[in-house]
Formats: structure tokens, sequence, C-alpha cells
């Protein structure tokens, strides 16, 4: 076999980050460091020193492996953020509640709409709906008594709600600061 070059998301693999070799098909776990089923050839770090890519040969078959997304997995990680299955009392298709924490601290609540007929009729000129696709995230922070939000905590929310809720923008994404019962506007993810 001549040797070949791919590329390998790792933020699309699942569980314990090994993959088939896309090649061979030989199992690649990167975290086995006796390197037994690949080597290491090159590792590229990002301004911040951080792992951007690896490049690593299938032992097997010689085939080249770009390994990609290594600092989006360290960035899942470092956030802890979480977005809830939809609560009881949602209605899937139409409006379903979800709880936010981070790293098991409650952070708020995240209610999310889904385009029906009507908004896809009228949105239909400035943007394409498809029915059933969330469209409106109102994302309500609870803030302790002697605290606000803080911005800069913002941006990795409205990241994580993007990621769950395919199709929502920032435009669609509302957030709101609850403190002691009483609820203001923060503003729009992309006015932020
Ligand atoms: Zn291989």
């Amino acid at each position: 076999m001549t040797p070949k070059s791919f590329t390998v998301d790792l933020t699309k693999i699942k569980g314990g980050g090994e993959f088939p070799c896309p090649r061979c098909n030989k199992l690649i776990s990167p975290e086995d460091e006796t390197e037994e089923t690949y080597t290491i050839l090159d590792t590229i770090m990002d301004d911040e020193d951080h792992l951007e890519r690896m490049v690593i040969q299938c032992n097997t078959c010689e085939s080249v492996i770009n390994l990609e997304g290594f600092e989006a997995l360290a960035e899942e990680e470092a956030t802890g953020i979480e977005v809830s299955d939809a609560l009881p009392d949602s209605k899937t298709g139409y409006r379903t509640l979800h709880t936010l924490t981070q790293e098991g601290r409650s952070l708020g609540q995240i209610a999310v709409e889904y385009a029906q007929k009507e908004d896809v009729q009228a949105f239909k000129r400035i943007r394409k709906l498809r029915l059933g696709e969330p469209f409106k995230a109102t994302v309500t922070l609870v803030a302790a008594e002697d605290a606000s939000v803080k911005r800069e905590d913002l941006s990795p929310i409205t990241k994580e709600i993007k990621k769950r809720f395919k199709g929502l923008v920032n435009q669609d994404i509302y957030l709101m600061e609850e403190k002691g019962g009483r609820k203001t506007v923060i503003g729009k993810a992309s006015d932020l």
C-alpha cells in the first residue's frame, strides 16, 4: 500500500478518543503512549503554546494522519457548562425548557422555541427557517445577591447553546439576568 494522507477531527470522535485508521481500520488510540500502533511525526502548537495539531503515521499501513480538534476538546472540558435534557414542562417541537449548569452548579435556565408554520412564513423574506428548527432561545441567568452576571462568562454559555441547538445564531439568543426575583435584559448575544 502506498502511504496516503488523512485528517481526523477529534471533536467528532465519541468516547475515549480511539479511532480506526481511515485507510486500514487498525484502531489507533492517541492515549496509547507506547506508540505501538502509530508514530508521532510532528506536533504543532498554537501561539499560546497549546497543542493545535498532531501528525501521526499509522504503523500498519504507513498512512499519514493529521489529528485536529485538540483546542476545541480542551475548551469543552475547561468550561464545564452543560445544558440539561428537556424538562417535563417542555413541549417538543414547540418550546423546550432546560437548566444550565456549570460543573453541577446551577446558572439559570433556557427556553428554546422552534419554528412553527407561521414563523416560517413570517421570516420567509429575511431568513430561511425550516419547520421545527430552533430559532429563539431565552437564557435567564440567576445572579447572586451581591454580584452581577459577568460579560466574559456569557460567551462560553452562548457557544454551548449554539452547539446544542443547531441552527441558532447569536441574534436568536436573548440573555436576561434574574436578581432577587427581578428580571433585567442583558441583550442579544450578537450585541455583546
Ligand atoms: Zn493504517
